[in-house]
């Protein structure tokens, strides 16, 4: 560690937990300033690819992980009206070998509740709204509407989709309407399907991760509690939202009208839900840049992108810990420390912000839409300094 820094992170979600957890383990002092009231995420469940894996394993969270999270053993992908097998694919067997950490699938609660642990409480206020951001030459500070500031050597906008940081920066940016959108619902993993297809062909288990692949949408069936909780994700194209809202309250009916002509197994589960949350999915064209002086973004701030890779919070995670790195090997220079952060970073996300679109627009083009490699997205480890000059590796 160059020097101990003071960070603020504006923005209590998965992005900017991870970021403060990693700099609270690196040594640095870090306040964390969240808009809510408190602290929580909505229950849905997230697919953790193995790059994000490594990053909840650096942050010595991997015991506590494997306790919560499920483990899905394949990839099963039917056919969206008669559940005829497109293909079943290990995970499980080639995640560990071929990625370097394993695929898991965990309930965002869970897995936020995880980040929360390992940050000091008194480091967490909440009902800290951010109106702005201010700047010297050897300071940062967030501003509040009440004109209150919190002052840092560095102040991280990880605020979301409608970030006030970014907007300081680089002024208003209205997000894209991609015209997809999803419900996020749970039923009891018992309600998984077990034969389905022409004369019950395919058989099921919970512990599949189960794509449903049709013209209009896609429909995703995974365990995010070993045993208990099913999580379904069901995706679809729709020419019109009008409203700007992260999530509005659904209903299973509205669901099952969504998918009328999809398979009988399939909207049989659909009857079981009780709670149903619908998104409107918006993203944005890649920033040119997300860093001014002492000020830089993270997670959808920076890059909101399509839900197609289940990548958004993995990419928030992957840049929290790389900021931190950055910022405890080159805490002599916090200014230096985000540019190199940003130079690192924002190539990559850019590029998964792409494909997002891109398997998005091949998925309605097709019925049988052929996957884009994501060996790319898996394969790193943002853990670990990459770039030329670094001198050490931020460990946890
Ligand atoms: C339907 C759907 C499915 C998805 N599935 C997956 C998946 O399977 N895998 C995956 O990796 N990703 C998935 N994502 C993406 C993922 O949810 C997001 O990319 C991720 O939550 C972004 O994290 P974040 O911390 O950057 O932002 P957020 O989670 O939006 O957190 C921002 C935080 O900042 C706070 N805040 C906002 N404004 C202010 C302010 N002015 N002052 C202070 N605090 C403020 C908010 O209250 C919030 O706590 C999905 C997204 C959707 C919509």
């Amino acid at each position: 560690m160059a020097r101990r820094l003071k960070v603020a992170i504006v923005g209590a979600g998965i992005g900017g937990m991870t970021a403060a957890g990693a700099l609270h383990r690196m040594g640095h002092e870090v306040v964390v300033l969240e808009r809510a009231p408190e602290l929580g995420e909505v229950g849905a469940g997230l697919q953790l690819g193995p790059n994000a894996v490594k990053v909840i394993e650096a942050l010595g969270l991997n015991e506590a992980i494997t306790r919560t999270a499920a483990e899905p053993v394949d990839m099963v992908s039917i056919k969206w009206d008669d559940a005829t097998l497109r293909y079943r694919e290990p995970l499980k067997e080639i995640s560990v070998e071929r990625y370097g950490a394993r695929y898991l699938m965990a309930h965002r609660a869970d897995l936020h509740a995880l980040l929360c642990s390992v940050v000091p409480e008194a480091s967490i206020n909440l009902g800290w709204a951010c109106a702005g951001v201010r700047q010297s030459a050897g300071a940062a500070e967030a501003v509040r509407a009440d004109g209150a500031t919190l002052e840092a050597d560095v102040v991280i906008g990880a605020d979301g989709i409608h970030s006030a940081v970014r907007t300081a920066l680089f002024g208003p940016m209205p997000a894209r309407f991609t015209n997809q959108i999803c419900w996020r619902a749970q039923v009891h993993v018992d309600d998984m399907p077990r034969r389905v297809g022409p004369g019950g062909s395919v058989a099921l288990k919970s512990e599949d991760y189960v794509g449903w692949i049709g013209p209009t949408g896609h429909v995703l069936f995974y365990e995010i509690r070993p045993g208990k909780v099913l999580n379904i994700f069901a995706g679809r194209v729709s020419e019109g939202w009008a409203e700007e809202s992260w999530a509005i309250p659904s209903s299973r009916e509205e669901m099952i009208a969504a998918y009328a002509g999809w398979n009988d197994a399939m909207l049989e589960v659909f009857t079981k839900v009780d709670h149903v949350y619908r998104w409107g999915i918006y993203d944005r064209d890649p920033l040119k840049r997300w860093t001014e002086g002492r000020v830089t973004l993270l997670g959808d701030a920076a890059h909101p992108m399509m839900p197609t890779l289940a990548q958004g919070a993995a990419m928030s995670m992957e840049d929290g810990f790389a900021l931190a790195r950055w910022l405890d090997a080159m805490g002599d220079d916090p200014k230096g420390a985000l540019v190199a952060y940003e130079a690192e970073r924002l190539p990559r996300t850019g590029r998964v912000q792409i494909q997002a679109r891109q398997q998005f627009e091949n998925n309605r083009k097709t019925p049988t839409p052929p996957a884009l490699s994501r060996d790319w997205i898996f394969e790193h480890d943002a853990t670990t300094l990459r770039h030329p000059g670094a001198t050490a590796t931020a460990g946890a």
